[in-house]
């Protein structure tokens, strides 16, 4: 006979939970039959104490079971990619349609943002009439005759999930790598897909803050993959700076767009097509991925993906009214541009959301004019704060202020990829 005291104890005092145990636990706290108290005292007891590999593919077989686990066989080879988050991260809007558009199916089950982190779907719904939920039937749909879809996770994908991750958020229990790989990784399984490329993001404005952190989340993600016959790598990248030149929502779909028409910012075209590189790969689709972007197939498969949805892109993406400009203190090179700052700026500025009912400003975030390395003078326009309420704009330029840093020397240049797990 289970209870949850003993099932506390048990990872109290830092033995292995059984396979029962733990089925038991997530199936009756899904159901609503065990106490947040309690959930948020095994959470914290996990915190501390991790769990084995094989206690952690329990863990997530069980937040997999809580719901149902999609079957895309028929739509075979599929691949999808999962970012830890980060700031300006807008990569998904153009890898979906990349590598998409090389006839590989790509489902796409996203979320929304939270704290200083975008979310994909908040971005998307910038594009007019754009929907981001999507019956099962129409998911189907999509998948078969446009092969990619970005829609937001129904309800039957991982429900303990939910629970549990809303309790993590209120409990200080978040960054724990088993729970947050478990997070990650039933949700992903869940979605049904052969193969998948996780990004980890390391550096400021990621939840893993050292190199040392964000491999061990990899290698245990790739784990949880392998064993449940996802074939999983994961890459690590750099998030101490922003990637690209826009933190926000319609701003960030502008350059999106940009990118898939073949411009755009250098290091989102980099990291977009090794990323696209690792997914093919993984399907054993041998193509340059690079080429998509330039004639023009990506940004045609990118069409095709938002009206399928709704979307139109003819109309004017939101603007804000406000701008306010940010100009350099002093002259030399910018040797950094913090990343967890700027994503707090866009944050204050609207957006972003301190809870998940809070309402977005589509129109709202921070567009850099300067990057990392380069040689700036003294009054030099650096960035702009965009919102729609020019009260925000004070607390957003104090975290702004902070986070260049302007030295007399040139910086030494940053790889973008720091390691793979699984390569
Ligand atoms: N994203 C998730 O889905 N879960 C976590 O725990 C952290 C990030």
């Amino acid at each position: 006979m289970n209870s949850a005291v003993e099932v506390i104890k048990t990872k109290r005092d830092g033995q292995r939970l059984s396979d029962e145990q733990i089925r038991w636990f997530i199936a009756n706290y899904a159901m609503g039959k065990i106490s947040h108290e309690q959930a948020a005292a095994l959470c914290m007891s996990i915190f501390f104490r991790g769990m084995e590999p094989s206690e952690l593919t329990t863990w997530t077989d069980a937040m997999i079971a809580s719901g149902t686990r999609r079957d895309l066989s028929t739509l075979s080879p599929t691949v999808d990619k999962h970012s830890t988050g980060g700031v300006g991260d807008k990569i998904s809007l153009i890898l979906c349609p990349l590598v998409a558009s090389f006839g590989v199916r790509v489902p796409q089950l996203s979320g929304r943002g939270l704290g200083h982190t975008g979310g994909t779907l908040d971005k998307l719904e910038a594009i007019a009439g754009w929907r981001a939920k999507l019956s099962p039937e129409e998911y189907m749909t999509q998948m078969r005759e446009v092969g990619g879809v970005i829609c937001a996770a129904g309800d039957d994908l991982a429900p303990a999930d939910k629970v549990l991750y809303a309790l993590r958020d209120i409990t200080a229990t978040v960054e724990s790598i088993p729970l947050i790989s478990s997070s990650i990784m039933s949700k992903k399984i869940a979605e049904g897909t052969d193969a998948l490329v996780l990004d980890v993001k390391v550096g400021s404005g990621a939840f893993m803050k050292t190199f040392d952190r964000a491999q061990e989340l990899g290698q245990t993600m790739v784990g949880l993959g392998e064993r449940a016959g996802v074939r999983t790598r994961a890459v690590l990248t750099d998030m101490t700076t922003p990637l690209g030149l826009t933190a926000g929502n319609a701003i960030e779909v502008q350059e999106s767009i940009e990118v898939l028409q073949g411009g755009g910012p250098g290091d989102i075209v980099e990291l977009t097509v090794e990323l696209a590189r690792e997914m093919l790969d993984l399907v054993g689709v041998t193509a340059d991925p690079a080429r998509a972007l330039t004639d023009g197939s990506a940004y045609d498969k990118f069409v095709e993906m938002i009206e399928a949805q709704g979307g139109d892109l003819s109309a004017p993406l939101p603007k804000a009214h406000h701008i306010e400009t940010v100009t350099a203190e002093i002259s030399g090179f910018v040797s950094e541009i913090d990343a967890l700052s700027v994503g707090e700026a866009a944050w204050k500025l609207g957006a972003g959301r301190a809870s998940l009912n809070d309402v977005i400003d589509q129109g709202a975030g921070v567009v850099l004019k300067t990057q990392r390395g380069v040689s700036i003078q003294k009054g030099q326009l650096i960035a702009e704060l965009h919102t729609n309420d020019p009260e925000r704009i004070e607390t957003a330029k104090a975290s702004l202020r902070g986070a260049f840093c302007i030295s007399d020397q040139a910086p030494e240049p940053q790889p973008l990829v720091l390691g793979k797990v699984g390569a």
